[in-house]
This record gives structure tokens, C-alpha cells and sequence, in this order.
């Protein structure tokens, strides 16, 4: 453990030890209350660090500050260019940081060294340059209308004001540019609040957006908890939408909440989602697709591909080159060396994984790899494949959100029937299809309810892909130029000529 201490960079040893605020109205503040809480490195289960607990009273004043800096700030007033230009500082300067950045993730999130640099950081960054991008090309459509007389009819697009971003544990980073980005390059100003599991790195982005040169109050973060913080973002009557990524439990919650000043909503929520292989798959790519598809970030992805579908021509071929992946992963914290695995968020989290796999046992699952907690400090799990799934399983059904693989089995080439399995879910996340048929391919994806499909890859995060969910896995959906729509209004102007 004392390897994990060493191997820290002095910048991130300073930026723990600091004492951190709230952002709010381009300030650092204590938390009206006083109060603070403990953030954990999830692989030692030590305290790393300590944050304001902020609450209703810390909300509303970024509101206020949030609200001001829409209506009066100088912000409302840039050019789409001087926004945009705003949005590639902040993603120069995440690049500039890119290290410090992907170590504070590990720290607090647990996840490997090497993910951090390879995906999270740079992928932020890409999509503040991406979403820039767009702050230039934000337009309404001429219209051509059918009322007798003479108009010109036109829409605007406006932003949608000030919005409430309430973002999980998985990727803290990634998941609040995807946030952040186009709500500023729409014109929005924000009020953030991170998971209490992973404050960090969002600390560290609020003083990246002061020295990109955001204008103080157009974003702001406040660390704290779900039941106190984010109930009050969701349930603000001055916040004109709330943007949330986490349980579809809470999702529930924040809608209701929502409710009261009928804020906009969008939400990303659980998933299920399918894999399913062919017989004529190109295993070598198929094999390790899929053990990725499950076992990275441990799991810990919205978008993970838990339910494998093979043809009983492939079944055990495919079943042993998945174990096979599994057991060459190395699980370990991740800033060791090598370390391709990290632990799960919590303990909490560990306990939820560990008694999912001991209802798929107790329902006549079989183990045929991992299963098991590791036996260090910290809160690890082995990749998990189970067999002899059966579709009304608690494992099968719900969101598990570890590593965590349920492998069923088909036995005829009718792609409606392996379409129905397929969708014999409440969630619409993501799936993918491993195939060479192009055709079969094609009509698979058709057919399968999840708002983003692969085909012979489970997917991808590039800024530029919208994702989001069909059914009980949300509304609306990030990134992409459907990312950008949701924080921009329509307003048709007509006028009599
Ligand atoms: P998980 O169960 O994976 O931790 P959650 O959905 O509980 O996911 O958390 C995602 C985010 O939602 C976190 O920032 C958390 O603080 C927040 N949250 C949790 N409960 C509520 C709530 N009742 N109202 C608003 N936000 C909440």
C-alpha cells in the first residue's frame, strides 16, 4: 500500500492535502453548515481526502449565482465563437493536466492507471472540443408554412437557461463533460453536483474552468450527497432542467421531484444490456470484445454487456475463451503496475455484487469462473462468468453494475425469437450483435429496443454517438448533436409580412 503512496505525484499529494470548497459564483467556499466528508481511495478503503458536505443551502446559492450569470453575466453576451473558444481553453487545459487528472480518478474512483490516460481523460477532452465545435453551429430552420397570407417563419434555438447536473461514480470525469460541455456550448450555466463516492476530480475541473476563463457563476459544483444535494437540484423551483446519470431508482425520484416547477428532464439510467453471437462470428474478435464489454471499469458501466447470448454452436467455445480473458486479467489497485482491473467504489457496492452472485448460485447458476471477493484490502472481485442462467434469475434480470457476466445459450437460427430474448428486459441501454451476415446483423439491430447497438464491437464512447436509453433506461440522449438538443429550446417566430 505504501507503493500506491509513492508512486502519487507531488501535484497530487498537494491537491488531497488542500482544503477544498464549493464552486460557486467563481468562489471557494466551505458549505453553509460547516459540514465535510471523507472521500475514499476505493482500493485501500483509506481516506484520501476531505470535501464541504454541501446542501440545500449551498444549492440554492449556486442557483442564485447560476441564475445571475445567465441572465446578466457576461456570459449571455459572448459570441458563439468566444463561447466555443472558451470550450477548446477547457479542453486544452484538460489535456495540459491529463495526468494529474487521470490520477486523482484512480484515486478516487479505483479504476486502472492506464484506462484513466487511454479513455477517460482524453475522451473529456475531446468532447469540450467537440461540443466547441457546435457552439458555432447552434441554428433554427426557415419554415415554410401553409397559413394563407404572406409570413416568413423561422425557429430560434435558445439554451434551456440554467441546469442541474447530478453525475455518478463510474466515470466522474467523462460523464460530467458529457454534462457540462454542451450545456455551456448551448449558452446554459450550471450547477453540478458529483457523486460523495468520486468529489475530485470535479474540484479540480472547477479550477481548469477558472483559468480557461469561464465567467464566475456559469458553473458551479457542489459536493455532496444524493438525499440532501441532489434532492434539492432536482427539486429546485429555479432550475429550469436537471441532466441525471446514476440508478434508475433515483431516477424515479428526481422526476418526481422535477415534478414541482415541471423542469426538463433527461436521464441515464440502467442497463441490461444484451450480447448476442452468432454462429458464423469471428470469435478471435468476438471473445475479447465481449470480455471487455463486461469486465472493464469492473463493470461499473451503464452500458456493459451483461447478458451474453450464444448459439449452441459457439456456446462452449465461447464460454471458455471469456474464462479464459478473465483469468489473465490482473485485478489490483490501479495505480499498480499492470494493473488491468480495479477494485468496486465501495464496500457497499461489493456487498450488492458479492449477494447477486449468491442469488444466481442458490438459483442454480453455475460458477464457471471467478465468483469470489479477493483477499487484500480494498473492495475487489474476481471477473465473474456464470452459466446455466435462466431468464426470470435476479442476475439475469437487474442491473448488477460489477463483473459480472451472464451467459445463456440458443439453439435455432429464428433472430425474432433470440430478438425477443434479447429485449426480455425493462431497460434499453445498449446490445450488440458479434456476426459476419450482414444482413442478420442489420435485421438484429433493428429489432432490438436499446438506443445503441454494435455490431461486432460492443460499442463506443466517442463524442460524437449518442447514448441514452429506450424504456426504463432513461430520456434523451447525451453527446452527439442529439447531446447538444437537450439543452437548447425551440422557439417558432412568425412574422406577417
Ligand atoms: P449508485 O446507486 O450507483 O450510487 P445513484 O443513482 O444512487 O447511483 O447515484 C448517482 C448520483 O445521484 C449521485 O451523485 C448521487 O449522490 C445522486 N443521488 C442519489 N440519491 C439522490 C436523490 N434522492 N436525489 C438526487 N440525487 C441523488
Amino acid at each position: 500500500t505504501t507503493s500506491t503512496e509513492t508512486k502519487m505525484s507531488e501535484k497530487v499529494t498537494t491537491f488531497l492535502a488542500r482544503k477544498h470548497g464549493l464552486f460557486i459564483d467563481g468562489d471557494w467556499l466551505p458549505a453553509v453548515s460547516g459540514k465535510v466528508f471523507d472521500s475514499f481511495d476505493p482500493g485501500t478503503g483509506r481516506v484520501i481526502a476531505q470535501v464541504p458536505e454541501g446542501d440545500a443551502e449551498d444549492i440554492d446559492l449556486a442557483v442564485k449565482a447560476a441564475r445571475r450569470a445567465f441572465e446578466d453575466g457576461p456570459w449571455g453576451r459572448m459570441t458563439p465563437s468566444e463561447r466555443g473558444r472558451l470550450l477548446f481553453n477547457l479542453a486544452d487545459l484538460v489535456e495540459e493536466n491529463a495526468e494529474e487528472l487521470a490520477e486523482l480518478e484512480v484515486l478516487d474512483n479505483g479504476k486502472p492507471l492506464s484506462n484513466a490516460r487511454a479513455a477517460d481523460v482524453p475522451l473529456c477532452a475531446d468532447m469540450f472540443r467537440y461540443m466547441g465545435g457546435w457552439a458555432t453551429k447552434i441554428t433554427g430552420e426557415t419554415l415554410s408554412i401553409s397559413t394563407p397570407g404572406e409570413y416568413h417563419a423561422f425557429t430560434l434555438r435558445e439554451p434551456v437557461g440554467v441546469v442541474g447536473q447530478i453525475i455518478p461514480w463510474n466515470a466522474p470525469l467523462l460523464i460530467l463533460s458529457w454534462k457540462v460541455a454542451p450545456a455551456l456550448a448551448a449558452g446554459c450555466t450550471v450547477v453540478l453536483k458529483p457523486a460523495e463516492q468520486t468529489p475530485l476530480t470535479a474540484l479540480r475541473f472547477g479550477e481548469l474552468a477558472q483559468e480557461a476563463g469561464i465567467p464566475k457563476g456559469v458553473i458551479n459544483i457542489i459536493t455532496g450527497f444524493g438525499e440532501t444535494a441532489g434532492a434539492a437540484i432536482a427539486a429546485h423551483p429555479d432550475i429550469d432542467k436537471v441532466s441525471f446519470t446514476g440508478s434508475s431508482e433515483v431516477g424515479r425520484i428526481i422526476v418526481k421531484a422535477a415534478a414541482g416547477n415541471l423542469k426538463r428532464v433527461s436521464l441515464e439510467l440502467g442497463g441490461k444490456s444484451p450480447v448476442i453471437v452468432l454462429p458464423d462470428a469471428d470469435l478471435s474478435a468476438a471473445i475479447p470484445g465481449i470480455a471487455r464489454g463486461i469486465f472493464h471499469n469492473s463493470g461499473q458501466v451503464c452500458t456493459a454487456g451483461s447478458r451474453l447470448y450464444a448459439h449452441r454452436n459457439v456456446f462452449d467455445e465461447i464460454v471458455d475463451g471469456i474464462v479464459q480473458q478473465a483469468g489473465q486479467i490482473t485485478v489490483g489497485h490501479g495505480l499498480e503496475d499492470g494493473s488491468q482491473m480495479g477494485p468496486l467504489i465501495s464496500p457497499v457496492q461489493c456487498e450488492r455484487v458479492m449477494g447477486y452472485i449468491g442469488q444466481g448460485r442458490d438459483a442454480g447458476a453455475s460458477i464457471a469462473t471467478g465468483g469470489a471477493r479477493l483477499d487484500r484490502d480494498g473492495n475487489f472481485i474476481e471477473p465473474t462468468v456464470l452459466v446455466d442462467t435462466r431468464p426470470e434469475m435476479s442476475v439475469v434480470q437487474e442491473e448488477i453494475f460489477g463483473p459480472v457476466l451472464c451467459v445463456m445459450r440458443f439453439d435455432d437460427d429464428d433472430l425474432e425469437q433470440i430478438a425477443k430474448q434479447a429485449n426480455d428486459t425493462i431497460f434499453g441501454l445498449a446490445g450488440s450483435v458479434w456476426t459476419q451476415n450482414i444482413s442478420a446483423a442489420h435485421k438484429l439491430v433493428r429489432r432490438i429496443r436499446a438506443g445503441r447497438i454494435g455490431v461486432n464491437t460492443h460499442g463506443s464512447v466517442d463524442a460524437t454517438l449518442p447514448t441514452g436509453g429506450f424504456k426504463q433506461s432513461g430520456w434523451g440522449r447525451e453527446k452527439g448533436h442529439d447531446g447538444l438538443n437537450l439543452y437548447t429550446e425551440v422557439k417558432s417566430v412568425i412574422v406577417s409580412l
